[in-house]
C-alpha cells in the first residue's frame, strides 16, 4: 500500500491519478489532495477518498470546505504554505506533483527533500531545475518518476541499461493541430490552437503543443532527467501518438515504448514503480491501426522548438528563462494581446536578453523566472503600445 499525496487534484493529471486509485484501493491511498480553486469539486473528492489534509491554495471557498470537511476530520490548509504541508506530510511516501505553472517548485523540493518519492506531471521543476532536483532525491534517496508520456516511454526502455551504451534519445510528437498547416502562422487564434488532434489537456500545455513548445520543454526534460546532452536528444514527428519514445543504444538497436493515448498508463507506471499493475484500459491494436507515420518536424514553422534547444545547451537559468517568458507568452496570446507567431518572438528576445548564471540553488532558479515573467511582459506591453 502507498499512501499518495496529490498535488493537482482536480486538473487532468490529478482527476487521472484518482481514477487509478479508485481502480486499485488495495495498492493506494489519498494522504493529501491539493487544488487552485475548485473547492466543490474538492470537497467530493475528499469525501470519497478521506485525505487527512486538504489543500485549497486560492482562500476563496476555503471556509465553506473546513466548514463541510471538519465534520469529517479533515484538515483544510490554503495557500503556498498550505501546498507545502500537503507536499510534506509525514503519512505521505509519494508525492504526485501535477499543479499548473511554477508554484509547484518550492513544495516539490520540501517533499523530495523529506526522501518522499515524486511523480512529476507538471514540466517546470524538471525544466527549470532539473539537475537541481535530482541532486536533492540523490542526497535524500527520494525516486524521481517522471510521468510526462515521453519520459516515462524513455524511462522504460531505458531501464536494466548503462549510461556508456545509449546512443540517443529520440522523443515524438503528435505535430499538434497546425502540423500540417503550409502558411499563415499569424491569423492562428486561440480557439484554434486549443483544439488539440490527439491529447485533450489544459490550456497551457495546449497551446504549448500548438507552438511545439511542448516538445521543447521535453528537450529540456530529457537532457535533465537522464542526464544526456541535449545534441544525443531528436525529436521525431508521429501523428498517431502511439510511440511515445525510443531509446538508440550504441550498437545501433532501438527500443520503443507503445501505448495508447491514455495518460492513465505513464501515470499508473509511475504509481507502481518498479512494479506493474493491471488495469481496464484496452489493448493497443496495431493490426486496426495498421499504419504508423514518422517525420522530421518543420523547425521553420515551429521555432519554439529549437528554443528549447538553445536553451538546453546554453543551460544554467536559461531554461528556467525560456519556461517564464513562454508562460507570460502563452497567457497573452490566449488574451488575444499578442499574435501566435509573437510567443516565439517574445520567448527567443527575452532569452537573448538574459545573462546565464549557474542554476545551482532554488532562489538562484526563482530569480530567474521572475526577471524573465517581468522582461517579457515588458516586452509585450512595448509591442502593444500605440506609441511605438
Ligand atoms: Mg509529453
Amino acid at each position: 500500500m502507498k499512501t499518495i499525496s496529490l498535488l493537482g487534484a482536480t486538473g487532468s493529471i490529478g482527476l487521472n491519478t484518482l481514477k487509478i486509485v479508485r481502480t486499485h484501493p488495495q495498492a493506494f491511498k489519498v494522504a493529501a489532495l491539493a487544488a487552485r480553486r475548485s473547492a466543490k469539486e474538492l470537497y467530493a473528492q475528499a469525501v470519497e477518498f478521506r485525505p487527512k489534509l486538504v489543500c485549497l491554495y486560492e482562500d476563496q471557498g476555503a471556509a465553506w470546505l473546513e466548514k463541510k470537511l471538519k465534520p469529517l476530520g479533515i484538515r483544510v490548509v490554503t495557500g503556498p504554505e498550505g501546498l507545502l504541508a500537503a507536499s510534506t506530510l509525514k503519512e505521505a511516501e509519494l508525492v504526485v506533483c501535477a499543479v499548473v505553472g511554477a508554484v509547484g517548485l518550492a513544495p516539490l523540493f520540501a517533499a523530495v527533500r523529506a526522501g518522499k518519492d515524486a511523480a512529476i506531471a507538471n514540466k517546470e521543476p524538471l525544466v527549470m531545475a532539473g539537475r537541481l532536483l535530482l541532486k536533492e532525491a540523490a542526497r535524500s534517496g527520494a525516486a524521481i518518476l517522471p510521468v510526462d508520456s515521453e519520459h516515462s516511454a524513455l524511462w522504460q526502455c531505458l531501464e536494466g541499461h548503462k549510461p556508456e551504451t545509449v546512443k540517443k534519445l529520440i522523443l515524438t510528437s503528435s505535430g499538434g493541430p497546425f502540423r500540417i498547416r503550409k502558411t499563415d502562422f499569424k491569423s492562428i487564434k486561440p480557439a484554434e490552437a486549443l483544439k488539440h488532434p490527439r491529447w485533450k489537456m489544459g490550456p497551457k500545455i495546449t497551446i504549448d503543443s500548438a507552438t511545439m513548445m511542448n516538445k521543447g520543454l521535453e528537450v529540456i526534460e530529457a537532457v535533465n532527467l537522464f542526464g544526456v546532452a541535449p545534441d544525443r536528444v531528436d525529436v521525431l514527428v508521429h501523428p498517431e501518438s502511439i510511440v511515445h519514445g525510443l531509446v538508440e543504444f550504441v550498437d545501433g538497436s532501438q527500443l520503443a515504448h507503445l501505448g495508447i493515448t491514455d495518460m492513465r498508463l505513464p501515470i499508473q507506471y509511475a504509481l507502481s514503480y518498479p512494479g506493474r499493475l493491471n488495469n481496464h484500459l484496452p489493448s493497443l491494436d496495431l493490426a486496426s491501426l495498421s499504419r504508423l507515420h514518422f517525420e522530421e518536424p518543420n523547425r521553420k514553422n515551429f521555432p519554439c522548438l529549437e528554443l528549447g534547444f538553445e536553451a538546453a545547451r546554453l543551460g544554467g537559468t536559461h531554461p528556467a528563462v525560456l519556461n517564464a517568458a513562454n508562460e507570460t507568452a502563452v497567457e497573452s496570446f490566449l488574451n488575444h494581446e499578442i499574435r501566435f507567431t509573437d510567443i516565439p518572438e517574445v520567448i527567443g528576445k527575452t532569452m537573448r536578453a538574459h545573462t546565464s548564471a549557474e542554476a545551482s540553488s532554488l532562489p538562484a532558479v526563482m530569480a530567474a523566472d521572475a526577471w524573465a515573467r517581468e522582461t517579457s511582459r515588458a516586452l509585450i506591453e512595448k509591442r502593444r503600445s500605440p506609441k511605438k
